[in-house]
C-alpha cells in the first residue's frame, strides 16, 4: 500500500470543512474481515449473507449461521455491522430449493419476496442474527423492499422471532438498528413513507441502476447503457437521502457507486452519511473526502441534478477532480 494511503489509517473520514461520514466495507464471508482491518474500515456496510447458502446441497442451519454472524460482529465490535438478510434469486440460484425457472429472474422470486414466502428460511436466519446480536453492534437490513407492505411484514416476522426467543429465555441485544436497501425505484419513490418505519436506508445502486434504466446489469451487450452517472438514478438517490434525513434517519450506500472517485463528491454533497465499498477503495475514498469541502460538494451535487446527460455529468466530474 502507498505510504500516503497508509498514513490515513486511524484518521477520520471527514471533509476539509468538517462534514464527517462513515466509510465501511462490503463483505461476503467472515474471511473478508482481514481486508477490512487492513484498510481501516469503520464498519461493515453490507454483509452479503447469501454466500453462506451457496455452493452446498442444503440450507445452512441456525447454528452455522449464528457462528458466522457472531464471528463478524465480534471481530468488528464496537464498529457497526450491517447484515443483509438472504438475497437469492436473480443471478444467484440455490439448486437445493428447486425453484422454478423464471422468464425474468431479476424481476422474479428474489430476496425478501422469497423470504416472506418461505418463512421458515427467514425465521431461521433472523433467529441466528438475533442470537449473534449480543456480540457486537448489529444492523439488520432487508433487501429488495418494493413496498411498505413488504417492510411491515418483514418487521412483523422479526418481532415474532423476538417473542419466540423471549419465551425460550434466549438473549439478544435490544439495540439493533433495522434498515432496508433502496434498490428498487418504487422504494426510492416511497422513501418518504418508508423512512418512518426504519432506522436507516442503504442505497443499492447496482440494482437501482438496473431497475431504473431497465438495463440488465449482467448483459454485456447493453453494458454501455448502464451508467453510474445516469441522471435519473442521481435524482432518485438525492430524493432518498433527503427523505431519509427529513425523518431523522441516516442514509448509506452499498452499491459499487459508493466507492467510485468520480461519484464521491456528488454523494458527499447530497449528504450521504455512510459509504460502503470493497475494502481496497476505502483509503482512497477517505483521502478524497478529506481533500474536499462539503460546501463545494453541495454545489457540485446541486449542479449535476440539473444536467440531462450521463456523459456530461461524467465529463464534468472528471474536470472537478482534475
Ligand atoms: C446493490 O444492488 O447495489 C447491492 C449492493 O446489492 P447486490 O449487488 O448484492 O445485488
Ligand atoms: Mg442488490
Amino acid at each position: 500500500m502507498k505510504r500516503e494511503l497508509q498514513q490515513l489509517i486511524g484518521e477520520e473520514s471527514i471533509s476539509d470543512d468538517g462534514r464527517k461520514v462513515e466509510i465501511a466495507g462490503n463483505i461476503g464471508t467472515p474471511n473478508d474481515i482481514e481486508g477490512l482491518e487492513n484498510n481501516d474500515a469503520e464498519g461493515v456496510g453490507l454483509y452479503r449473507t447469501e454466500f453462506l447458502y451457496m455452493n452446498r446441497d442444503k440450507l445452512p442451519t441456525e447454528e452455522e449461521q449464528f457462528e458466522s454472524y457472531k464471528k463478524v460482529l465480534e471481530s468488528m465490535n464496537p464498529k457497526p455491522v450491517v447484515i443483509r438478510t438472504l438475497d437469492v434469486g436473480g443471478d444467484k440460484n440455490l439448486p437445493y430449493l428447486e425453484l422454478e425457472k423464471e422468464m425474468n429472474p431479476f424481476l422474479g422470486y428474489r430476496a425478501i419476496r422469497l423470504c416472506l414466502d418461505k418463512k421458515e428460511i427467514f425465521i431461521t436466519q433472523l433467529r441466528a442474527l438475533l442470537r449473534a446480536s449480543k456480540y457486537g453492534k448489529l444492523r439488520i437490513m432487508f433487501p429488495m423492499i418494493s413496498s411498505l407492505e413488504e417492510l411491515l411484514e418483514a418487521k412483523e416476522v422479526l418481532e415474532n422471532v423476538k417473542k419466540d426467543l423471549d419465551s425460550e429465555n434466549i438473549e439478544y441485544s435490544n439495540d439493533i438498528e433495522i434498515g432496508i436497501m433502496i434498490e428498487i425505484p418504487a422504494a426510492a419513490v416511497m422513501s418518504d413513507i418508508l423512512a418512518k418505519h426504519v432506522d436507516f436506508f442503504s442505497i443499492g445502486t447496482n440494482d437501482l441502476i438496473q431497475y431504473t434504466t431497465a438495463v440488465d446489469r449482467m448483459n454485456e451487450k447493453i453494458h454501455h447503457l448502464y451508467s453510474f452517472f445516469s441522471p435519473a438514478v442521481l435524482k432518485l438517490i438525492k430524493m432518498t437521502i433527503d427523505n431519509g434525513h427529513k425523518e431523522g434517519i441516516w442514509v448509506g450506500m452499498c452499491g459499487e457507486m459508493a466507492g467510485d472517485q468520480k461519484l464521491i463528491p456528488i454523494l458527499l454533497g447530497m449528504g450521504l452519511d455512510e459509504f460502503s465499498m470493497s475494502p481496497i477503495s476505502i483509503l482512497p475514498a477517505r483521502r478524497l473526502i478529506r481533500s474536499l469541502k462539503y460546501e463545494d460538494a453541495k454545489r457540485i451535487a446541486d449542479k449535476v441534478v440539473t444536467m440531462g446527460k450521463a456523459e456530461d455529468i461524467e465529463n464534468y466530474m472528471s474536470e472537478v477532480l482534475d
